[in-house]
């Protein structure tokens, strides 16, 4: 008996949780693929899989739907790997340990996968049910979404027929999605050096926890502490006051996550350490007040730790939290066509040092090309000035929203042939892959639907079960409704 068990839709959660089995971290996506191939492969349809494991499923129409134009699918069989502190398991070997906790469904100490375990799912169980009426289908089920959108770049259109696309990575099964935001990661990479520490240094470790995080994209709006720039804004206090110097820094878990907590390694001159505790204190109940609502758990600390070989030069420790301070971070601008809509932001999400470089990684979504590349013109605008350099990958367009989309009247009249109420229409600062098969297929339609789920790409992420049905059975009722 599977964990999942009694739930409904049951054939939803079999297949839920026969995904969940397998370890599907991005660029680790080969076991996933091979066993939903074979899964489509047994049940009759026609599969095309790529050089990187991404995959075109072909699911012939159901009888009297021989002649209606095909609809294709998506989503993404990769997942964040991420575990709260002080979870041994590998991700990389395991699948994740299911539970029910009340509404929801959870991963004991991990991310769950509902992102986009869901679509995959939903997939199956259309693949699998023979008596289900519906149009020809094409899933595009692709790799890598989590790490640059890889798959969705790399994905060869060339099999596919469909117009009008149904994706699964949304959140609230009373709405539909219709539209999002395109975006662009970026490197700042600042020049190092290492040097043998002075020799009345003292060190201490500088960490800051407790911070909520969050996805970059959906969450960005809740203004919660970016521990990287608050990172920055202590670092500079102290640089402004004596010398410093930094060494081992490691923030982040991927571009699309808020750091909510980080930890590095300084060192100040003795003289100073007092000093340093000083402002360390004062700066940490500063944050404390002004998150007291949007982070209230945020905790600074700055314990003595062991003496470090080297570290990077005043100079170099002072260009890191200018860095820290001055790129872009937050909320940018706000759409004024949809009210509440973030158009555009940055996150400072990841921070490492490679090859004699601090790395600083952004990812910059806007509704907006041209907003988009003005705030990245920001970053190459201050590298300049900080002897830095840049560069960028994933430059994904937008989905543009399109209010007399038939694919999306046809999905609000399905909603309300079965609800009896409207659904609503969102358009979104998340930025999918949806963009990119846009640019690709010329004319496409989109709509995205999806369960409630919450803290995505965070060991919090959980599904709330109960409303898998509702989705489910719009999506049936969706595709029963296109006959030509
Ligand atoms: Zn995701």
């Amino acid at each position: 008996m599977g964990v999942l068990a009694g739930l409904e839709p049951k054939v939803f959660f079999d297949r839920f949780e026969e995904i969940s089995a397998i370890p599907r971290g991005s660029y680790h996506e080969e076991a996933i693929s091979n066993h939903l191939k074979a899964f489509a492969e047994e049940r009759g349809c026609t599969v095309f899989q790529d050089e990187y494991y991404n995959l075109l499923i072909k699911v012939p129409a159901s009888k009297g739907y021989e002649n209606a134009a095909p609809v294709l699918f998506h989503g993404h069989m990769d997942m964040v790997l991420d575990k709260e502190p002080g979870v041994e398991k590998d991700m990389l070997k395991e699948g994740v340990d299911l539970y029910i906790d009340g509404d929801y469904i959870k991963a004991k100490g991990t991310t769950l996968g509902a992102d986009n375990g869901v679509g995959v799912a939903f997939m199956m169980c259309i693949i699998d049910d023979k008596t289900l009426p519906h149009p020809p289908i094409e899933c595009c089920i692709s790799v890598q979404e989590e790490v640059g959108k890889k798959g969705g770049t790399v994905f060869d259109p060339s099999n596919v027929t469909g117009k009008r696309l149904m994706d699964f990575n949304w959140h609230k099964p009373d709405t539909i999605f219709a539209g999002c935001a395109g975006d662009i990661s970026a490197y700042f990479r600042i020049p190092v050096t290492e040097n043998a520490p002075a020799e009345d240094a003292v060190f201490y470790e500088l960490a800051i926890a407790g911070g909520l995080g969050g996805h970059s994209e959906f969450d960005i709006n809740l203004e919660r502490v970016n521990a990287l720039q608050a990172f920055g804004r202590i670092l500079n206090k102290i640089a402004l006051e004596m010398e410093v110097s930094l060494t081992d820094i490691t923030a982040g878990v991927n571009r699309y996550v808020i750091p909510g907590s980080m930890e590095a390694v300084l060192a100040v001159s003795k003289k100073d350490a007092q000093k340093a505790e000083e402002i360390v204190a004062a700066v940490a109940a500063e944050l404390k007040n002004e998150y007291k609502i949007a982070d209230p758990d945020i905790a600074v600390t700055f314990a003595p730790a062991e003496e470090k070989a080297s570290v990077f030069t005043y100079e170099e420790t002072k260009k890191i939290a200018k860095a820290l301070r001055l790129l872009p971070c937050g909320v940018q601008s706000m759409s004024l066509e949809i009210e509440g809509l973030v158009e555009s932001s940055n996150t400072l999400a990841m921070m490492d040092t490679e090859d004699g470089k601090v790395w600083i990684l952004m990812t910059i979504p806007s509704a907006v090309t041209s907003r988009r590349y003005n705030i990245l013109q920001k970053v190459y605008d201050l590298a300049e000035i900080l002897g830095a350099s840049v560069d960028t990958f994933a430059d994904c367009p937008e989905w543009p929203y399109r209010p007399d989309s038939k694919l999306l009247a046809t999905a609000k009249k399905a909603f309300y042939d079965l609800y009896g109420y409207e659904a609503g229409v969102e358009v979104s600062h998340s930025s999918l892959e949806l963009g990119l098969f846009c640019k690709k297929i010329p004319g496409l339609e989109c709509i995205s639907l999806g369960p409630k789920a919450y803290d995505v790409h965070t060991p919090k992420e959980r599904l709330d079960w109960t409303t898998v049905q509702m989705v489910w059975d719009h999506i049936k009722e969706i595709l029963k409704d296109m006959t030509e």
